[in-house]
This record gives C-alpha cells, sequence and structure tokens, in this order.
C-alpha cells in the first residue's frame, strides 16, 4: 500500500515549531517583520499574497502589505527595495513574481539584501547552496526535503529524477538532493527518453508544469513521487503534474494534489522568516 504523503499535517508542525520560535523571540522584544511587495492585481498573485499574510498573521510575524500599481516602474519598485534593505525593522523582503513586463525580474532579485531574500532566489543564496554554504533556500524544493525526512524517506544512495530545471524549483531541489547525498539527473523539454529515465527513480520530483502528464509509464515499481505541480482541471478542480489514479497504486509514497507540496512553500517560508531575523540579530 502506497504511503500519502500528509503535506498539510507536516505544514502544520512546521508553522507550529515556528510559531513557538517567534514568540519566544517576542518575549525578549524582538518582532520580526516580511516585507511583501505586490505589483499590479494578478488574481493567483493576490491569493498567494493573500495566504503569506494569513500565515504571517498565524505564527506572529509582523507583514507589511506595499500593493503597487500595475504601470509601477523598475525605479520605482528597486527605489522601495533600497529602502526595505536598509531598514533595521525589517528581516525578510518578498516580491511577488511575475512582475509585469516593463520590470525585469532578475534585476528586482538582484537588488534584494540577500541576507532578507527569503525567497532564496538572489545569485548569492543560489551560490551558497550550490558550494554547500549557509543562506537561504528556495522555499518550494526546501519543503519537499522536509517532507520526505518528516515522512521517514531517506535520500541518502537513492537514485533521485527531477523533471523540470527552472530557477525556483528544479535547479535547486536537485541541489538539495544532492546535498542529502542522493543520485541525481534532472531531466528539462530537451532531454530524450524521459520516461525512460524518470524510471530508473527510487524518488521521483514532478516539476514540469503540464497537468497529469506522468503517468505510470514514468514511475518504476515502489518509486516515492512527489508532485510540485498545481493546476485546475476542466471541473475546476486541482490536480498536479502526476496522473495520481495512475500512478498512486505503483509507488511507496506519493504527494497528493492539494495537501502535498503546495502546503510546504509557505510554512518554509515562515522557517526562512525566522532564519532572517536570526542572521540580522548575529549581526548586530
Ligand atoms: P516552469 O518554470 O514552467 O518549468 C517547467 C520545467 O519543465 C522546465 O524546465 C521545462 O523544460 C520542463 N519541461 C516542460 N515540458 C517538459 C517535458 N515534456 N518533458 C520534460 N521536461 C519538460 O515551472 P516551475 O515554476 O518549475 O513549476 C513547475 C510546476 O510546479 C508548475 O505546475 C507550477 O505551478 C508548480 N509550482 C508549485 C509550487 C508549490 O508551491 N506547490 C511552487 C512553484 C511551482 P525547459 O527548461 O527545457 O523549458
Amino acid at each position: 500500500m502506497s504511503q500519502i504523503i500528509d503535506g498539510k499535517a507536516i505544514s502544520a508542525q512546521i508553522k507550529e515549531e515556528v510559531k513557538a520560535q517567534v514568540a519566544a523571540y517576542r518575549d525578549r522584544g524582538a518582532e520580526i517583520t516580511l516585507a511583501v511587495i505586490q505589483v499590479g492585481n494578478d488574481p493567483a498573485s493576490s491569493v498567494y499574497v493573500g495566504n503569506k499574510k494569513k500565515a504571517c498573521a498565524y505564527v506572529g510575524i509582523r507583514s507589511l502589505a506595499y500593493e503597487l500599481p500595475e504601470e509601477t516602474t523598475e525605479e520605482e519598485l528597486l527605489t522601495l527595495i533600497a529602502d526595505l534593505n536598509e531598514r533595521g525593522d525589517v528581516h525578510g523582503i518578498l516580491v511577488q513574481l511575475p512582475l509585469p513586463a516593463q520590470i525585469d525580474e532578475n534585476k528586482v532579485i538582484n537588488a534584494i539584501d540577500p541576507r532578507k531574500d527569503v525567497d532564496g532566489f538572489h545569485p548569492q543564496n543560489v551560490g551558497a547552496l550550490c558550494t554547500g554554504q549557509d543562506g537561504f533556500v528556495s522555499c518550494t524544493p526546501a519543503g519537499i526535503i522536509q517532507l520526505l525526512k518528516r515522512s521517514g524517506i531517506s535520500i541518502e544512495r537513492k537514485e533521485c529524477v527531477v523533471i523540470g530545471r527552472s530557477n525556483i524549483v528544479g535547479k535547486p531541489m536537485a541541489l538539495l538532493l544532492l546535498k542529502e547525498n542522493g543520485t541525481v539527473t534532472v531531466c528539462h523539454s530537451k532531454t530524450k527518453n524521459v520516461k525512460e529515465v524518470a524510471k530508473r527513480a527510487d524518488i521521483l520530483v514532478a516539476a514540469v508544469g503540464k497537468p497529469r502528464m506522468i503517468t505510470e509509464e514514468y514511475v518504476k515499481e515502489g518509486a516515492v513521487v512527489i508532485d510540485v505541480g498545481i493546476h485546475r482541471n476542466a471541473e475546476n478542480k486541482l490536480c498536479g503534474d502526476v496522473d495520481y489514479e495512475s500512478v498512486a497504486p505503483h509507488t511507496s509514497a506519493i504527494t497528493p494534489v492539494p495537501g502535498g507540496v503546495g502546503p510546504m512553500t509557505i510554512a518554509m517560508l515562515m522557517y526562512n522568516c525566522v532564519e532572517a531575523y536570526r542572521f540580522c540579530e548575529r549581526n548586530q
């Protein structure tokens, strides 16, 4: 029988741990603060930003919301980030992506002080992950490592295949699995025979962005399957990159959608905010 990896329960556990740490800092007079910037009013971004604010309120982190109009210029956004970088009472800065076309995303990511980059997207943090140094790690892949560890699934010596090589999921996922001593292969849209490669995996991570693309033909009997995808199907129901019904019976463990990877991203963001505060405290 396949184990269903419960992202709801594990993310709740992490949020409780963070909440206790935030309360302990508050008792010492510290107010951990996250600045959340949204440019424009893309409905999906508004939902994500709303969920992040709610999570902050739940764990006791102060959130400062900056809701900027769609026509905001790159210069205006960079000026705001420079101000927030300087503020001693702001510990984390998050800019909700995607940004409107007139703003260069890379310039914005590079402008955030790496010590406040709780999304883990700044090249300095990505470089730190690459070279095994301390830094912020992108929340979704960091959450997947927690899902595996807290479900008692070891990574060491396992054949791991990640389908997808984006900067926010696929690449950091591969680096984290490598750090945990997995043997890692990354597939992308130009990979030959993705099915054959995926079938070698003891741990298969699907971050491909294609609804239900990963069918049982991609999965070795007894593999662990992690589904990063989030999509709405024709009936407006959530589904992932994995065709859950056909794949689940062949796995030893699998994440559902919803209730798998999704809730972990925000829990790890909260965790990173506490790390950002600790960093500030150490350098005061
Ligand atoms: P993305 O930027 O669109 O990247 C998709 C990756 O899949 C690319 O590297 C692409 O290859 C590869 N790919 C596309 N078609 C392929 C194919 N037929 N065979 C093999 N590889 C293929 O997506 P993302 O931002 O990484 O996100 C992936 C999924 O996770 C999406 O469904 C997204 O909504 C979801 N997501 C969920 C969370 C969460 O909190 N749960 C967070 C972030 C993302 P190329 O590089 O060659 O184009």
